[in-house]
């Protein structure tokens, strides 16, 4: 039994399916957005908001991007220390953007789809468990039993999608695949409100161990690295690191983690976008965007998110959801984000074939050259 029909459902609400949501919230057409889990949700994050995910946000509504800011606790980061063996390298990274808790920034795009978006019909609970094509679209079936059917699908649900796999035919990644764990900190002395650190060791890049400082005063520390360089378990990596390393053990000597070390995937982007066919479109992690060199994906996926809405409004409107039509997704993904990827993934692989180059790509960095 058919519950409700749409022109357009999103699955996910995390930033990817809710810069869709947003994206579409004055248009024509009938949306569903589906959400496994209930807001506020908590996410597995460094909480580093980077400026595309700022940017985006303004591009969908620049009225937004003044209420985050003045409704949420975040801090502007304006500087970043890079640590690697005993040297350190000081920048102004102008364009970060925030620090913020994935749990107020996620809850704070949320309760925007739902006080704006009116024709947005939003199922919280709702994990989508299984797709199936039709002559119009598709059917979908929730794991309470309902079935949807709708011509347009924008597939966000994460980095663990089995629904994006099957409909791009891509495999599950393992050479590219990261993982990173992150817990929260009292107490971690000398840091400093404007100032992320990233640490970096030859074995692990591009993988590294950051230190954010938060606005409400804690600390969100973790490690994330390719699943192929773990030669050890990731949290026994992450906590010797921190009590034995002769910069950080004495700035943690008397910090408190404050919540469990957690840990989640990085689908790091290897240089191409398998994310779109006849009546869908793949967003954000679901689509593996994550960025090859700082393991960020929040930006990439509120960007392909607006994309990808954008897309979808059109196929609607024209009545047309061939895959040359959601071709077009695609395009403004390589137009808008591909060229970054495409840099940033060449210069990981040549320091991962020539390790010898990181410290010399540190200094590049510093001095601005990349
Ligand atoms: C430890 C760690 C640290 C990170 N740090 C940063 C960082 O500092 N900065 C940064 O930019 N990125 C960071 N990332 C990456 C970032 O978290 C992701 O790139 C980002 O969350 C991707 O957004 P998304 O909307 O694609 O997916 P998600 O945020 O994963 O959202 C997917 C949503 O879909 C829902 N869902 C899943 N399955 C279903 C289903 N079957 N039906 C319905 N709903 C479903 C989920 O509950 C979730 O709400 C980090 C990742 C990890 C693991």
């Amino acid at each position: 039994m058919i519950v409700s029909n749409f022109d357009i459902a999103i699955i996910g609400a995390g930033p990817a399916g809710c810069s869709a949501a947003l994206t579409l919230r004055n248009s024509n057409c009938s949306v569903a957005l589906f959400e496994k889990s209930s807001f506020p949700r908590n996410k597995i994050c460094g909480d580093g908001i980077c400026d595309r995910s700022i940017n985006t946000l303004k591009e969908i509504n620049p009225s937004y991007l003044e209420e985050f800011l003045n409704t949420q606790k975040a801090l502007r980061i304006k500087k970043a220390e890079i640590g690697y063996k005993n040297r350190s390298y000081s920048m102004d990274v102008t364009s970060f953007g925030y620090t913020c808790r994935r749990l107020d920034f996620d809850n704070f795009l949320f309760s925007l789809v739902q006080r704006d978006a009116k024709n947005v019909s939003v199922f919280q609970n709702c994990g989508i468990s299984r797709v199936e094509r039709t002559d119009n679209g598709f059917y979908l079936y929730s794991k309470n039993g309902e079935m949807f059917s709708t011509k347009m699908l924008l597939v966000c649900n994460g980095a663990s999608s089995m629904i994006a796999r099957e409909l791009t035919g891509s495999k599950l990644d393992k050479s590219n695949m990261g993982v990173a764990v992150r817990a929260y900190y009292s107490g971690v002395k000398d840091l400093k409100n404007d100032t992320i650190e990233l640490y970096f060791k030859k074995k692990y890049f591009p993988g590294y161990l950051w230190i954010f400082p938060m606005a409400d005063g804690t600390t969100n520390v973790g490690f994330g690295c390719l699943v192929k360089d773990l030669k050890d378990d990731i949290r026994s990596i992450f906590e010797k690191w921190i009590a034995y390393d002769e910069k950080l053990r004495s700035r943690f000597a008397e910090a408190k983690s404050v919540s469990p070390l957690v840990g989640g995937l990085i689908p790091y982007n290897v240089d191409k976008f398998d994310c779109f066919g006849d009546n869908f479109c793949v967003c954000g992690d679901a689509a593996n965007l994550i960025d090859p060199v700082t393991g960020g994906g929040i930006g990439n996926a509120m960007a392909s998110g607006y994309y990808a809405a954008q897309v979808a409004e059109k196929c609607v409107l024209n009545g047309n959801f061939s895959k040359t039509e959601t071709e077009k997704y695609s395009k403004m993904l390589q137009k808008r984000i591909g060229r970054d990827i495409h840099t940033r993934f060449v210069l990981t692989r040549l320091i991962m074939k020539h390790r010898w180059l990181l410290p010399v790509c540190l200094r590049l960095w510093k001095k601005g050259v990349v």
